[in-house]
């Protein structure tokens, strides 16, 4: 980050102030870590912090300090509008453009208090007053951390801040494997962990929550998996029917994409998920190695994220969303 961007937010922060800290629509572990994180040390300076996420959290984070403090803009907008308008200073973590936060976009667009964005997405929209975007990081947490000791406040990391900075390096760098985990990474790690993070009991309640019904749909998605072996290509389908007889709940389908990597050979690999309510197939996209999955959500899914990463969405069929697909990797040489 610029020294002038950090010195005119330190001087932002030098006085009380009503702060509201923003993640990304559908947050997952690092969005929530980072938020909460952030949240967690504005809390020590005397700020009136709150934490507003576009949309209900996944089950499987409501373990993390503070996530009852959340308020969910699409279960109470009366009083979310409210929180965003009064705010003197907003954060957004963890996404490159406004539109990830859904319909909310609509109220951070009326809002003239400064906006503060950190993130690691590709092509950051020009929104924010101060930006500290940087695509080299496994995570927007990593990237608090370094915000955080940027600021001169490196002390003030407890054991709450460490642990939801723990938690997003973790689930975002899938358990310290993906390309952008550096040596750097785990020194914050063992500086997290000296400051005692439980890092043996985190993995446990983030992975080891699952319900026997989300391990019955685990099986389901599995058994859907086709191959394309001379395009080096895995993918999965869940709609919604099939969510509803595994009783689905949100963040049951959480790391499900990952296992077509884990076939021999398979470099590119996605998961569709019907969302009979918002009438979308909502994409997942993994890859190892050069294919850039942020490049083909982008110009072919409406979506986006990183290189070995992203999402995207369709809102065309099931079926005619795989015809599309399974066209494209056709032609794909990977
Ligand atoms: P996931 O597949 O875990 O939902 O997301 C993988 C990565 O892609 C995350 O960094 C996420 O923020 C990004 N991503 C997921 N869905 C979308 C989308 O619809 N649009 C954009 N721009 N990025 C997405
Ligand atoms: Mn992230």
């Amino acid at each position: 980050m610029k020294k002038q961007d950090i010195q005119a937010i330190q001087e932002l922060l030098s006085t009380p102030k009503k702060i509201a800290i923003i993640p990304h629509r559908s947050p997952d572990g690092d969005a929530m870590g980072s938020t909460l994180g952030l949240y967690h040390f504005l809390l020590k300076y005397n700020h009136q912090a709150i934490v507003v996420s576009p949309n209900e959290f996944p089950d499987f984070l409501a373990w993390m300090p503070g996530s009852e403090t959340v308020k969910i803009f699409e279960k109470d907008k009366k009083n979310c509008t409210k929180i965003l308008e009064e705010a003197e200073l907003i954060f957004t973590l963890d996404f490159n453009a406004l539109h990830r936060v859904g319909e909310m976009e609509n109220v951070l667009n009326k809002l003239s208090a400064p906006f503060i964005m950190i993130d690691h997405h590709q092509s950051p929209d020009s929104y924010a007053a101060y930006t500290y975007s940087d695509t080299s990081f496994g995570s927007t947490c990593e990237m608090l951390y370094n915000f955080i000791s940027s600021l001169g406040k490196r002390a003030t990391i407890d054991k709450t801040i460490a642990t939801c900075i723990y938690t997003g390096i973790l689930t975002d760098s899938g358990s310290f494997r993906f390309p952008k985990t550096t040596g750097t990474t785990h020194r914050i790690i063992a500086d997290l962990i000296d400051l005692g993070v439980e890092n043996t009991e985190i993995p446990t309640l983030l992975y080891d929550n699952s319900s026997y019904e989300r391990l019955q749909l685990l099986g389901r998605a599995l058994q859907n998996m086709k191959v394309m072996p001379e395009h080096k290509t895995a993918y999965i389908t869940l709609t919604q029917a099939e969510l509803d007889s595994f009783n689905y709940i949100k963040g049951d389908t959480e790391g499900i994409v990952n296992y077509g990597l884990s076939i021999k050979g398979i470099v590119f690999t996605a998961i569709f998920i019907e969302n009979a309510e918002e009438k979308i197939i909502k994409i997942s996209f993994r890859s190892q190695g050069n294919f850039d999955v942020n490049l083909f959500a982008r110009e072919h899914f409406n979506g986006g994220g990183h290189r070995n990463a992203a999402g995207g969405k369709s809102d065309i069929s099931m079926e005619e969303t795989i015809r599309k697909f399974e066209n494209l990797v056709s032609k794909l040489i990977i």
